[in-house]
């Protein structure tokens, strides 16, 4: 693994808890995976019902996935879109979500600041710069649909120069705003939350590969845990279980992150109240202005691989590295020459319809929360909270939420799911090329976010 700036910025090494499982166990909720889902699982189950036996099973290290080094988000980006959630089940539910999402958003910070964690929050939104006509277009069109909604707060046009005073990158010509995100160090999260669960009594177990769940058992390295509820929290990671390869696809998110810019660079760049940015090309691209002034930033266009292959090899891509700091020095070229300190990725979730879902069955009492499709860091509080709802048998608005005991279908064996997913991949990429050169929108990439049902 190669270190996350996040987590190379640590204060001190990661925190032994329980060690690893090294016999059977008895506990009333067991939770697979060491993320923000199962620790925010574990934070309310615990806050709901203090005397629940609770134990997290990691098979490495808490937050040594996507939630140890991710893009610092807190979103209230949710991968279905409106259209697909009122079209399975209400315009109000759809609406709903959206609700839901934000006041999520303030929740996390309430959390954080009522235990006094410091995690390097700021709520400055997020800009979104249109840096082409096209672009442009599809700027207008956000801004229209979060209208016709009834939320027109909650994306806003900015021209060329109210989006420069928020953001000077290269080619604007206008961009939305949301004020619906905050940016923060994730590790620290993490370190802080686990922390105070292990203080409250919840055993986290380290070092303990989950092998296979079942109703009532969990089969690890280490022994068997039996508990009457049991979450899978293991998103990109899910195929490490058994029965569970076509579940969710796991994709290589990569990032890069620069030295501390100076005060001068800043003048240039903006960022004044550490808005997370992006800009409207097909392939996702993600930037955050970090507490100690560098850019963390990243983007997709690493290659799924076949069989739903995981390693820390992959975490590691030269030319989508590359690919990154170029585009980075390309919106704002006054960072040309500076020092790029740390490049890393890890695996994020995707379901075959692009939803992600939060499911809990009481009568086998399996639940789990995943497959965020790179919109995990806030999805995973609300996932883990609605949880712990459901297992507590909690009334909340949030249990009817239109993710919960959503289904999503399998996806394809192989090599099917290689060839679909590569292909993808391929024509977001291909789209930005070819709609830099005409000016004119890709009809390929439509097609396929027209698939992909977002
Ligand atoms: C590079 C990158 C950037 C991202 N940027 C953002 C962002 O800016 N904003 C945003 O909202 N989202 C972002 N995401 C997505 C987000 O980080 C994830 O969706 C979210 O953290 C998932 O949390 P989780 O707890 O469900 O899974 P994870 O954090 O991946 O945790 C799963 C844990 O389960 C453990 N595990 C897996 N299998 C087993 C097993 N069999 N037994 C025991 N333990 C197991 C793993 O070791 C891991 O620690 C990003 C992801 C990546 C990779």
């Amino acid at each position: 693994m190669n270190a996350s700036l996040w987590y190379s910025q640590r204060s001190q090494d990661p925190t032994i808890f329980n060690g690893a499982l090294e016999s059977d166990l008895n506990v009333d909720l067991a939770i697979v995976g060491g993320g923000f889902t199962g620790l925010w699982t574990a934070y309310y189950a615990n806050k709901l019902d203090p005397t629940l036996r609770i134990a997290i099973i990691e098979s490495e290290f808490v937050g040594f996935g996507a939630s140890g080094r991710n893009g610092g988000w807190v979103s209230a980006l949710f991968p279905a879109h409106f259209t697909s959630l009122a079209r399975a089940t209400s315009r109000d539910a759809a609406r709903r979500m959206h609700q839901s999402m934000v006041a999520n958003i303030s929740d996390i910070g309430q959390v954080a600041h009522s235990h006094n964690w410091d995690i390097d929050w700021a709520h400055g939104g997020t800009v979104v710069a249109a840096r082409s006509a096209l672009q442009n277009d599809r700027a207008l069109a956000d801004v229209k649909e979060f209208a016709d909604w009834g939320f027109p707060d909650d994306l806003i046009y900015l021209s060329a120069n109210e989006t420069r005073d928020r953001i000077n990158a290269t080619d604007v010509v206008g961009a939305t705003f949301t004020p619906h995100c905050a940016a923060i160090d994730p590790y620290k999260l993490v370190n802080q939350l686990s922390t105070f669960l292990h203080s409250r009594g919840v055993s986290i177990f380290e070092g303990t590969q989950a092998l296979r769940i079942a109703p009532g058992k969990v089969l690890t390295t280490g022994g068997t845990v039996h508990a009457p509820n049991i979450i899978r929290a293991t998103e990109g990671y899910t195929k490490t279980l058994h029965g569970e390869k076509r579940s969710i696809a796991p994709v290589y998110s990569l990032m890069v992150a620069t030295q501390t810019l100076s005060a001068s660079n800043w003048e240039n760049i903006g960022l004044g109240e550490r808005e997370t940015f992006s800009d409207y090309r097909n392939l996702i691209i993600y930037g955050q202005r970090t507490a100690d002034d560098r850019i963390a930033f990243g983007g997709r266009g690493a290659p799924y691989h076949f069989n739903s292959k995981i390693s820390p090899h992959q975490d590691m891509n030269s030319s989508v590295h590359h690919e990154l700091r170029t585009t980075l020095i390309d919106m704002f070229p006054v960072l040309a020459g500076v020092e790029f300190t740390n490049a890393w990725g890890g695996p994020l979730g995707i379901a075959r319809d692009w939803w992600a879902s939060c499911n809990f069955d009481p009568t086998t009492g399996l639940g789990s929360s995943g497959g965020y499709v790179g919109d995990g860091v806030g999805t995973a509080h609300l996932g883990g909270k609605t949880l712990a709802h459901l297992i507590t048998e909690t009334q909340s608005e949030l249990t009817t939420l239109p993710w919960v005991n959503h289904v999503s279908r399998k996806w394809e064996p192989e090599p099917l799911r290689w060839i679909g997913a590569n292909l993808g991949l391929q024509v977001m990429q291909r789209a930005d090329s070819y709609e830099q050169k005409t000016g004119k929108n890709s009809r390929s990439a439509a097609y396929m976010s027209r698939m992909l049902g977002h």
